[in-house]
């Protein structure tokens, strides 16, 4: 894990404001909130909740922080909410800014298509794409956690919860009561569960995921890869049921291959994979690629999850929610599944902010929810008809779609969602707090407009 340089020439990105607090008043109705997950979705969550005053505390079933060090896309909508959380400068200090995304061909490697996103992205929307380490990021999360005095209880597994007191039981046999308690344990979610009232465990998606990390040293000595490294950006290779997304960090080269799973009941576990029958798998790719396999020592690979989504994150009762992976499987192919959690982290954490009376709780919970599950589920199913889109057999559907990539100016209707504007822009300027803001509003009105009384205030919210 890098340790933080204490860099003082940090760039500034216009709107880094730390301003979660300032959407309403400080929500001191609610005393106490217990997040369960130390996930990038549950210190995210915490942040938001501690920045506003509120006394958070998180239990987190492993021992110690586990983001391993591969990288992340940190998309503009997920810049904007780590510079509302007042973090983009110091990540920046850690992540790489990639001039481009370029789509390949897996054959020979040709550009299909190339985009923009160093200044385009910072200038369309303010804020800029970044690739950084996860442990770097998770680092910085968990430092600000600290910072502001929330309490991060490691080796605490939650077992079950308990909606109407509401407390939680953890496998130790201990009892924790709050005010307000949030699942943000993952795709395999306990919280989840228990909220539906029955398993409801992921699936295999039929894909398996491998990661390889090449230290870029070692690369840059190997004229036939080095045009990989520089300009920095990020390489997707489009192939038959297969793809690969390859970035460099700081000091280590990131790739991310995407295969059908052969072997059934291959673990949702990070497990150590066979590089040699990865290699083998990829003879007919182009000659980078095979070459990046080359430089390889090792592989680690998983079986991808895929979650139902569900439409209620909400317990009746009000003082529960689900957020993040809990919520909703994203394929990694648009690089918008922590995205999603941070902006539903700075929503519900703006929301909080808003209410003045416990009574409200249960409504802003609801709007919460009301908010956010439809963008989620949008996003959710662009990344499964992008994972079809990018993984065509070859075929003349295939030949079409290499040629109107390669064609084409910015085009509207494709399915690669980042390559139309207005998907693009609805992905990438996002604006999450505003978003809560604006939603709370419209809530009021209509309650007021209504006449409904406080004491019922989730009747106009869950319509
Ligand atoms: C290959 C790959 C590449 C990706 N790339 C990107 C990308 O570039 N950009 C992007 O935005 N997203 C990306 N994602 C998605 C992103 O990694 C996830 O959406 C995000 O990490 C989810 O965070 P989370 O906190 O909700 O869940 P998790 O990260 O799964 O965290 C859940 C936490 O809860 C803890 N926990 C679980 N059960 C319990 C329990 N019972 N009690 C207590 N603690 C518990 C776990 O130990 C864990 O720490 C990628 C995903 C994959 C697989």
């Amino acid at each position: 894990m890098a340790t933080p340089t204490g860099n003082t020439s940090t760039p500034h990105f216009k709107g880094e404001t730390s301003s979660v607090g300032s959407v309403g008043s400080p929500a001191s109705h609610i005393d106490h909130v217990l997040i369960v997950g130390a996930g990038l979705c549950g210190l995210a969550t915490a942040i938001g909740l501690g920045k506003a005053g509120i006394r958070v505390t998180i239990l987190e079933r492993s021992s110690e922080l586990r983001e391993i060090g591969a990288g992340i896309q940190i998309p503009p909508n997920a810049a904007r909410v780590l510079s509302h959380l007042g973090l983009l400068d110091r990540i920046a200090t850690h992540s790489v800014r990639p001039r481009d995304i370029v789509l390949r061909s897996y054959s020979d490697g040709s550009t299909l298509r190339s985009l923009n996103v160093d200044p385009d992205a910072q200038d369309s929307y303010g804020f800029p794409l970044l690739v950084t380490h996860r442990a770097d990021l998770c680092k910085i999360l968990y430092e600000e956690a600290l910072n502001l005095g929330i309490a991060v209880l490691f080796g605490c597994s939650v077992q079950q919860i308990d909606f109407a007191r509401p407390a939680v039981q953890l496998a130790a046999g201990e009892t924790m009561a709050a005010d307000l308690i949030l699942g943000t344990d993952g795709a395999r979610s306990i919280c989840r569960e228990a909220l539906l009232g029955h398993a409801d465990p992921p699936r295999p998606s039929g894909k398996l995921i491998y990661r390889v990390c090449i230290d870029i040293g070692v690369m840059s000595r190997h004229p036939e890869v080095a045009d990989l490294i520089h300009p920095p950006r990020i390489h997707i290779w489009l192939g038959p049921a297969a793809h690969v997304v390859c970035y460099g960090l700081k000091g280590v080269f990131n790739v991310v291959i995407s295969q059908p799973e052969d072997d059934k009941g291959i673990s949702f576990d990070v497990q150590k994979g066979d590089l040699e029958k990865l290699r083998q798998s990829f003879q007919t790719w182009e000659p980078r690629l095979r070459k990046l396999l080359e430089l390889a020592h090792e592989t680690l690979r998983w079986s991808l999850p895929s979650s139902r989504q569900i439409e209620s994150w909400v317990h009746p009762r009000g003082h529960f929610a689900l957020l993040g992976d809990a919520t909703h499987s994203t394929f990694p192919v648009i690089a918008q599944g922590a995205a999603m959690a941070f902006e539903s982290a700075l929503v519900l954490s703006s929301l909080l902010c808003s209410a003045n009376s416990t009574a409200q709780l249960i409504a802003l919970l609801h709007v919460y929810n009301r908010v956010r599950f439809p963008r989620t589920s949008k996003v959710d199913e662009l990344s499964r008809a992008t994972l079809d889109y990018l993984e065509m057999p070859d075929g003349p559907e295939q030949v079409e779609r290499d040629r109107r990539l390669r064609d084409h100016g910015p085009g509207e209707g494709e399915v690669f969602a980042l390559v139309d504007p207005e998907i693009q822009s609805w992905l990438w300027g996002f604006d999450a707090r505003a978003h809560a803001e604006l939603s709370w509003g419209k809530y009021v009105v209509e309650n007021e407009a209504l006449g409904l009384d406080e004491d019922n205030p989730a009747a106009r919210a869950t319509d």
